[in-house]
């Protein structure tokens, strides 16, 4: 048995930020991580985009703290472009030096890594979670911890222990995303179209994706190009279909670009694991829901806040739908579809230009008092949850449940008691812009 004050399970900016912030309040934090870097999505996924730290006017910064720091540090090397006033983009980063910039920020804030290292099972005793089991190259072992924090992306943790978890019956697909050689921006254009009128070629069906620069050269392009549909990444059989799949799909779309636009564009990388988009939801003291979301509703005890649009990529289809907090909304029905640009609601006098979400999204709905999460297991309807869902959304609930950990511990008293007015002052005085 190892033991720690805060054990974080999952290594993503989210499980990352989280450890950061217990660790910087003078606790034995540790976080365990099953691949060999940490990033999750960002890093390991090659999702190299996070959105903007402003408002959806682009006039008032609404996020800060750890984010901020990661882009200032990710500056330093010249890793980020940022691309202001864009739904789309706000800083495009290089995944590979996002890798350098957490591992250094987590030896720097002493906490301890475990890499290769998976999360398997949980004991508790009473009201609390004592310890967890983990499996790496030393075999399966336990690590004690006064406090948990779930940021597996998937809810491991909160589902092993009981804690109620649902699943949206049209959850959003997961993208095998590569890093293609040889494509510049002013082809993207046929890239779709190539893929579209030949994909049938390499059983491709008919699908919709996106690409987007990497910094540096510009002919090194992300790929996130294709879905896999019907399957739930949190159940291991799916889990291995998808992975399988995903790469046979973007073997076929390099094939076809190769036959059909350049001979010499190629896949330079393939990442470590499928993006995975969505797959349980846990249950919590709060469910975001899409009028919250989208009408911008305030809250006084509000953790987070963002204007990232509602991104829902459909079930099975290809298509994909945005609504804005302004009110519009485009839709492509299915892949190959135009884009249909409409109104969800009438317009109203003054338009919401931030959304935020309050602390109880991070306390599951459990007797268990020593365990919060963050990240993409967040209890939301459809709606709020394709909003909630990037990394800079992510990145905040990190930092909150991390912050979070730290006062609990230190006044000895539950997760759901902790005071909503001293987290916030403290994330505040660490940086994080709090409304
Ligand atoms: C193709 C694609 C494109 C996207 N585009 C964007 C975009 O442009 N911008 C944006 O902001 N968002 C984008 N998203 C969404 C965003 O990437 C995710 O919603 C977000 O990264 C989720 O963060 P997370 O920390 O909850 O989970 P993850 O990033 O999945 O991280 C979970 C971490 O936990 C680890 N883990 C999981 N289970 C265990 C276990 N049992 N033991 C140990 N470790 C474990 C994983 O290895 C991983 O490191 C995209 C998603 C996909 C799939």
């Amino acid at each position: 048995m190892r033991n720690y004050d805060v054990c974080v399970i999952g290594g993503s900016c989210t499980g990352v930020f989280a450890a950061i912030r217990a660790a910087e309040d003078g606790y034995n934090v540790c976080i365990i991580e099953s691949s060999n870097c940490f990033g999750g999505t960002a890093t390991a996924g090659f999702v190299n985009i996070w959105h903007t730290f402003y408002d959806a006017e682009y006039k008032t910064k609404i996020i800060g703290g750890l984010s901020q720091e990661v882009v200032d540090l990710l500056a330093k090397k010249d890793a980020v472009i940022e691309t202001p006033n864009s739904p789309h983009r706000g800083y495009t980063f290089d995944s590979e030096q996002l890798k350098f910039v957490l591992d250094r920020m987590v030896i720097e804030s002493e906490i301890t890594p475990y890499l290769h290292t998976s999360f398997y099972d949980a004991e508790t005793e009473g009201n609390k979670i004592t310890s967890i089991t983990v499996g790496n190259k030393d075999g399966l072992f336990k690590i004690g911890a006064k406090f948990f924090i779930d940021a597996t992306g998937d809810g491991d943790l909160c589902r092993r222990v009981g804690i109620e978890s649902y699943y949206d019956e049209a959850m959003q697909p997961p993208t095998m995303c590569a890093r293609l050689y040889g494509i510049m921006p002013d082809q993207y254009g046929l890239v779709s179209q190539t893929l579209r009128e030949h994909g049938d070629e390499m059983d491709l069906g008919k699908d919709w994706g996106w690409r987007g620069f990497t910094p540096g050269d510009p002919r090194f392009v992300l790929s996130a190009d294709n879905h896999v549909f019907n399957v739930n990444c949190a159940n291991a059989d799916d889990l291995t279909y998808a992975e399988i799949e995903g790469r046979r799909r973007v073997e076929g779309i390099e094939y076809l670009l190769k036959k059909y636009i350049d001979s010499k564009i190629q896949i330079t990388a393939l990442p470590s694991y499928i993006g995975i988009r969505e797959t349980y939801h846990i249950k919590s003291m709060h469910q975001a829901n899409v009028e919250d979301i989208l009408y911008g509703k305030r809250f006084e005890d509000a953790v987070i806040n963002g204007s990232y649009r509602v991104d829902y990529h459909h079930a099975d289809t290809s298509g994909i739908t945005f609504k804005y907090l302004d009110g519009t909304q485009e839709v492509i029905p299915e892949a190959g579809a135009k884009m249909e640009l409409s109104r969800w609601r009438e317009p109203i006098d003054v338009d919401p230009t931030l959304y935020q979400l309050p602390y109880g999204a991070l306390v599951p709905a459990s007797k268990l008092e020593n365990i919060l999460m963050a990240g993409r297991m967040i209890d939301a309807d459809r709606e709020a949850f394709s909003a909630l869902r990037v990394m800079v959304n992510c990145n905040q609930m990190g930092e909150a449940a991390g912050q979070a950990a730290a006062i609990a511990l230190h006044e000895g008293i539950r997760a759901k008691d902790v005071s909503t007015k001293d987290l916030r002052s403290a994330l505040s005085h660490k940086g994080a812009i709090i409304i």
